[in-house]
């Protein structure tokens, strides 16, 4: 079962499954390949649904086995399996500014850049400001380094989506030096913020849709519709955070899917606003 390697804790079996080192993965990859067999990257499954039915290819976990983290001059190198949190501590040891945002994000370096994780509120800052570049696997068994222009990297969006091609490694720059109690400081001051205003104590997966093009935020709409605590089986709008989506222990990926068609239907009718979502699904 998938459950476990989801923040939703929502997800059925996979066909295959496999954690490889960096030495296996071009191999793995290649066999899919060839025997034609889909494949399913997953980090740490925080800004994923997946189905119920499961996945019926190869699933590809990197938060066990690609988890490298070291420093070359000024470039941080992480595969792709980092830990967000683990990455912004280390960075501040160095005494590097710029990477606080990623202490409250609980995915991986390949999924924040494949989804251009970010903060739109406290201070706005995204995977497209601290990454230099990065070595991506495709399908075939080719390598390649990219930028974030490469990938065309948008608000919470890339061309990576597509699942094509595997994040291996990435490198980060590190241009502001600081003192690193002052750097610590403010990362656990943005933490404390996180633990006030959203409901971190549940199973979610984050923000569900992106905000709105305009000064509305998603869960503004969400609240104004209505829908705050609006539950469908299991899953539950957050009381705490609107454009958050609960897991209150049985929630089906159904359940979920059910309850983002509702909200955006509501939120279309009553304030004439199309709700994108931001997870991502799998299959
Ligand atoms: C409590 C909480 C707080 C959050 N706060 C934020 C926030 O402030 N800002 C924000 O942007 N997001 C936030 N999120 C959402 C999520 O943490 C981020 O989007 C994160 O970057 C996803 O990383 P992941 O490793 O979990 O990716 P996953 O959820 O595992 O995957 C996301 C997508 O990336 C793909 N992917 C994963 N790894 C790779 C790889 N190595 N190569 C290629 N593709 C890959 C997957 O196939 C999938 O399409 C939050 C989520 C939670 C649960």
């Amino acid at each position: 079962m998938l459950t476990p390697y989801t923040t939703w804790k929502i997800g059925g079996k996979a066909k295959y499954f496999t954690e490889p080192t960096p030495e296996e993965l071009p191999q793995v990859i290649k066999w899919a390949f060839t025997n034609n067999i889909p494949t399913y990257f997953i980090g740490r499954g925080s800004n994923l649904l997946i189905d119920d039915a499961g996945l019926p290819g190869l699933v590809i976990v990197t938060r066990n086995s690609l988890t490298d983290l070291q420093r070359e001059d000024d470039v941080i190198i992480a595969g792709s399996g980092v830990f967000l949190p683990h990455l912004s501590q280390f960075a501040a040891k160095q005494g590097f500014s710029g990477f606080e945002f990623l202490i409250g994000i609980p995915g991986t370096v390949g999924g924040a850049i494949a989804m251009n994780a970010g903060l739109t509120v406290f201070r706005p800052r995204e995977m497209t400001s601290i990454v230099k570049d990065f070595d991506v696997l495709n399908l075939d068994g080719s390598v390649e380094t990219l930028t974030m222009k490469d990938i065309d990297a948008q608000y919470r969006q890339t061309n990576l989506l597509d699942g094509k091609r595997l994040i291996v490694e990435a490198r980060f720059i590190l241009e502001h030096s600081g003192d690193p109690e002052e750097i610590k400081k403010n990362t656990f001051a943005h933490l404390a913020e996180r633990k006030r205003k959203q409901p971190l104590d549940k199973p979610t997966a984050g923000s569900t849709f992106k905000s709105p093009r305009g000064s509305k935020s998603a869960g503004w709409c969400i609240e104004q519709a209505g829908l705050k605590g609006f539950q469908i089986g299991g899953a539950r709008v957050s009381p705490v955070h609107a454009n958050w989506i609960e897991n209150l222990g049985n929630a089906t990926s159904h359940d979920v899917r059910e309850l983002i068609n509702h909200i955006q239907d509501v939120v279309r009718e009553k304030i004439g606003i199309n709700l994108e979502t931001e997870v991502c699904f799998l299959p």
